[in-house]
């Protein structure tokens, strides 16, 4: 399936389809959005030598900007020619391998972390936070069974209704303080889980490192949730407590990147929500280039596969949005086709096309 993806992608890029289905590159923000740079067990020297071919190709071509520069520029209305932002979710111990490319070719670098991973993987040095204790609820995967925290403090523990879990026990934090997230930390922490091994996220070690030589560090939630689907409670803890935690471990955090960003993960209620807790832009993963003008809080990006499974031509395709035809064509699909304003839209996008 990927295989015919990336034929795809490099025939649309090599005909410009992409003009017909959204704006040129050169009038728009490019973002590029990677996860891994270096897969466990890759070549970190060919990874290094990979990226370095990447940013000397957009170096040449793009003006690369933050995203908070670059989301001032889209206010305005004046990006400047092929604009370009580069960001990576999820921090992988990967980026520790690779940080020092971006500084070298001087591209500015922003990433988003997953709180919740970021605390699992670094020591527990002081009392245990909400996201810690949520972090090992949200990825529980044995049986069903209850957990009784004396003081009559219980709850459920079951893969199958996490969500439940988690609104009461942030719900039972707020009332019991330190001394409830002790319990439930005590509990918790002794149930045995899979180990990750070798752990594959950054620690707030680690990003503070990356934070001290110029990577931005932005938001990725708490538990790395679906946003849209979340209770009020449960939607301003992953915005707000993520924010909090970075910005007391680390540096200021005013940009936000929806995990699952596409359609789905994102309403009116979350935008207002990430507006309210003060975020400056969001990242979505909708694949497009962003104008003048567009909505700040809700960003496209264009997806770079992982390490090996990009070559450099794939990647200049992808980067000219390649691969947008192909998924404005699959979005309409699913949201619909035979109904009678997606059918009105497909006939503008040809007639576009033809034109
Ligand atoms: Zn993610």
């Amino acid at each position: 399936m990927a295989a015919i993806r990336n034929v795809l992608t490099r025939l649309s890029s090599s005909l410009g389809l992409p003009r017909a289905f959204t704006q040129s590159p050169r009038s728009a923000l490019t973002t590029l959005l990677y996860h891994r740079f270096v897969s466990p067990g890759g070549q970190v020297d060919a990874a290094r030598e990979r990226l370095h071919r990447q940013l000397d190709w957009l170096q040449q071509r793009y003006t690369t900007l933050s995203p908070v520069g670059a989301v001032s520029h889209i206010e305005r209305g004046t990006l400047p020619p092929f604009s370009l932002v580069v960001t990576s979710d999820d921090a992988g111990t990967d980026l520790l391998d690779i940080w020092d490319v971006f500084h070298e070719h001087g591209v500015p670098l922003a990433v988003f972390p997953c709180v919740g991973w970021v605390e699992s993987s670094s020591p527990l040095t002081d009392s245990p936070t909400l996201s810690r204790v949520i972090d090992l609820v949200r990825w529980y995967a044995g049986p069903e069974r209850s957990v009784d925290l004396g003081k009559n403090w219980s709850f459920l523990l079951n893969p199958n209704s996490v969500d439940r879990t988690i609104d009461h026990i942030i719900g039972a934090s707020q009332a019991g303080g330190e001394d409830y997230l002790a319990a439930a930390w005590d509990v918790l922490s002794a149930i045995p889980r899979e180990a990750d091994d070798p752990r594959s996220d950054c620690n707030w070690g680690e990003l503070a490192d990356l934070c001290r030589r110029g990577v931005l560090i932005g938001s990725h939630t708490v538990t790395h949730c679906r946003l849209a689907g979340c209770s009020d409670l449960r939607l301003n803890f992953e915005l707000r407590e993520s924010k909090r935690a970075i910005e007391a471990r680390l540096a200021p955090c005013e940009t936000f990147a929806y995990p699952f960003g596409t359609a789905d993960a994102v309403s009116h209620r979350t935008t207002a929500a990430i507006i309210e807790a003060g975020y400056r832009c969001a990242f979505l993963t909708r694949q497009d280039f962003a104008p003048n003008h567009a909505d700040i809080h809700c960003l496209p990006r264009i997806t770079i596969p992982d390490d090996n499974m990009v070559d450099f031509d794939l990647f200049r395709s992808l980067v000219l949005g390649g691969h947008i035809p192909w998924q404005k064509i699959k979005g309409m699909a699913l949201s619909g086709f035979y109904r009678c304003e997606e059918t009105v839209l497909i006939a503008s996008f040809l007639g576009e096309f033809a034109a």
